[in-house]
């Protein structure tokens, strides 16, 4: 599709493509600095489930300064990681000698809510359940981008498709370089997904020691190929 801007349109500086934890970090920060931001979230892909974050994790979520709100609670503490990469040797990494302590077994949903929330209280107008669908370059250098569904910061239309305009896109969508692979900057081919299976260590596998609670994931090598 190519959007042409009606008369009235909605403007912004910038429009994030993605409402994950890049699409949401840019957004907070952006609107925080004083830029009109629109975050887009399609909800689209499957659930994220098994996903740990390290200890550090903290750290960057504290210069963002949501690391309490965002970790605080709902999530589950992780001890340890073992992975296989690209073979079946298991890698033992264990938190407890880690500085910034232990890591967490996330709740994605619950993780990127919040930071969400937190973009848009920092100023982020936040429009879910919304797909930007296409993205033209307008000849004075500003971006005419097609957003389908939701309801719209404002809370205008009902689901279809409305046309917005920004001076600056952000393709926060995570694989899908779904923006990207539209203008053609990159080839979706590059980013084809080998084999990953992901397993969480909590529950009844881990639950008679705390300490036991450590995430388990193999992968292909290809996998993580750029
Ligand atoms: C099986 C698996 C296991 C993983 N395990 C871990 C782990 O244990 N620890 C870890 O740190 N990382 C893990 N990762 C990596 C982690 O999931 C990613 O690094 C992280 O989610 C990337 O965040 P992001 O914001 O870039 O993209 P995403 O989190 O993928 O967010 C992209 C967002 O963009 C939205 N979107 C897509 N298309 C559009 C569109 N056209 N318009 C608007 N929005 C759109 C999607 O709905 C989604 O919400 C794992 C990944 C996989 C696949």
């Amino acid at each position: 599709m190519s959007p042409a801007p009606a008369p009235g349109a909605e403007t912004y500086d910038v429009v994030v493509a993605g409402g994950g934890p890049a699409g949401c970090a840019a957004a907070l920060t952006l609107a925080r600095a004083g830029r009109t931001v629109l975050l887009a979230d399609a909800g689209t892909g499957p659930p994220k489930v098994g996903e740990t974050l390290v200890p550090a994790g903290r750290v960057l979520l504290g210069d963002l300064g949501v690391a309490d709100r965002v970790l605080g609670s709902g999530h589950l503490p992780c001890y340890g990681n073992l992975s296989a990469w690209g073979s079946a040797d298991l890698h033992a990494v264990d938190f407890i000698n880690d500085p910034h302590g232990h890591g967490w077994h996330l709740d994605r949903r619950l993780f990127d809510r919040r930071l969400r929330d937190a973009s848009r209280e920092a100023g982020a107008a936040v429009a879910e359940g919304t797909a930007v669908r296409g993205a033209v370059r307008q000849p004075d250098g500003a971006w005419a981008l097609a957003l389908r569904g939701g309801t719209g910061p404002a809370g205008t239309g009902t689901g279809g498709e409305r046309t917005v305009c920004c001076r600056w896109v952000i393709d926060a969508t995570g694989r899908a370089a779904a923006i990207a692979v539209r203008c053609a900057v990159v080839s979706s081919q590059r980013w084809s997904v080998n084999f990953c299976p992901h397993r969480l260590h909590t529950g009844r596998s881990a639950s008679r020691s705390a300490a036991r609670r450590r995430s388990s994931s193999a992968s292909a090598r290809a996998y993580w190929r750029r």
